[in-house]
């Protein structure tokens, strides 16, 4: 987490940046409380792996503690590790990929909530409950239909009864993921909530966490007693092909490091897989695949000035995308001008369905080397 700080602190001030990125945490509050508020009574906790999809834990986290959040899912151990102490006691972290071998002792001692997705994995975490003479929390996850992460059919019965006879793990909540939220007429929603609830009858001693982004919007069946939505949070559109509800919480600028006028028949960038049709005028801008502006962008999609559509013309390159801006008026773009890659004229839908792949990708694939801002 301070390396974290530190690294945004050493970048230049406000001016003379690259890129800027900056994050409405306004948004992001408003969008929690639209959430949570769609869930009532049910509760709805916060997806922050992967540094809140790329867009920093520590103000993430922080912003929606503020706003009465106080369940913290992410992936991974060190992930919890890094934001259990940045919050207050009263907030509850939880590792969705659960226990690895080795650091059972550590989740214990740090007060992190690992999920539970196997027998195995009960077994380790009730063992070191032994060890340390102590009842441990956890949540337990089962597998309706996804086949990735949680306790599969065949290992209910025992899992129960392991439960009952150690009575060493007190599990605060079940839980199961949906595979096909996002899109609302896909029949393996109901199949999954129809095995959920299913589970929920065998243990139903426990309270339901179900619901994604997506589940969300798919209706109250879906919401048991606590949500968990991550990419609604950041303003992606839970569902695909549907208005998004959510407001923008990113927006990303990028500089212009070099604008030149080339002739016709001139190739532009590598291997010249663009050749302009005739006198055309280039920008090239301070960011690329390795900004997260994905490769699969090469010779799709844009970027915006004043509203005008500029399109990327030949390979992403690492660094940099040249892009035509014939349609701006002469000198409107010089060094230092900033350019729109996701903002009011571009969502990161946009972005994401021009590079071929989703929402969650672009955001969390922005990396660290634009200046960021949170607002
Ligand atoms: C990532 C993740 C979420 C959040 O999903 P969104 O679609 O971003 O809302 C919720 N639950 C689990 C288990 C996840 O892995």
């Amino acid at each position: 987490m301070e390396s974290a700080i530190l690294d945004h602190q050493l970048r230049p001030a406000t001016e003379g940046a690259s890129g800027y990125l900056t994050i409405n945490l306004g948004a992001l509050a408003r969008n929690y409380e639209k959430l949570s508020a769609e869930v009532a009574p049910a509760r709805a906790a916060a997806v922050v792996k992967a540094d809140a999809y790329g867009l920093g834990v520590e103000h993430v986290s922080e912003a929606l503690y503020g706003y009465g959040c106080r369940h913290f899912f992410v992936a991974q151990f060190f992930e919890a590790l890094r934001l259990r102490p940045l919050l207050s006691g009263d907030a509850q972290v939880f590792v969705l990929n659960g226990l690895q071998p080795g650091n059972e002792c550590a989740c214990a001692e740090a007060g992190i909530i690992p999920v539970i997705n196997s027998l195995e994995h009960l077994h380790q975490w009730a063992g070191e409950a032994e060890r340390l003479k102590r009842r441990l929390p956890a949540v337990l996850q089962f597998d309706t239909g996804m086949s990735r992460l949680g306790v599969p059919p065949e290992e209910r019965t025992a899992i129960a009864t392991l439960l009952k006879t150690s009575g060493m793990i007190e599990i605060l909540f079940i839980m199961s993921h949906l595979a096909s939220a996002d899109d609302a007429d896909s029949e393996q929603n109901g199949d999954q909530l129809a095995e959920m609830n299913r589970v929920a009858e065998e243990f139903s001693e426990f309270d339901v966490c179900f619901a994604n982004s997506g589940g969300i919007f798919l209706g109250d069946a879906y919401h048991g007693t606590l949500a968990r939505p991550g990419i609604a949070l950041y303003g992606g559109a839970p569902t695909v092909g549907q208005p998004n509800p959510m407001e923008p919480v990113v927006h990303l600028d990028v500089a212009v490091v070099q604008v030149r006028t080339v002739p016709a028949d001139v190739r532009v960038g590598y291997s010249g897989t663009h050749v302009t049709q005739g006198v055309t005028r280039l920008a090239t801008i301070a960011a690329g695949y390795a900004d997260g502006l994905l490769r699969s962008l090469s010779g799709k999609g844009a970027v915006y000035c004043d509203g005008i559509r500029l399109p990327i013309v030949g390979r992403v390159s690492m660094d940099s995308i040249t892009v035509d801006i014939t349609a701006l008026p002469e000198g409107r773009l010089t060094l230092g001008s900033l350019v729109e890659v996701l903002g009011p004229h571009q969502t990161l839908e946009d972005v994401a369905r021009d590079a071929r792949t989703i929402s969650y990708e672009i955001l969390t694939g922005l990396g660290n080397r634009y200046q960021r801002r949170y607002r």
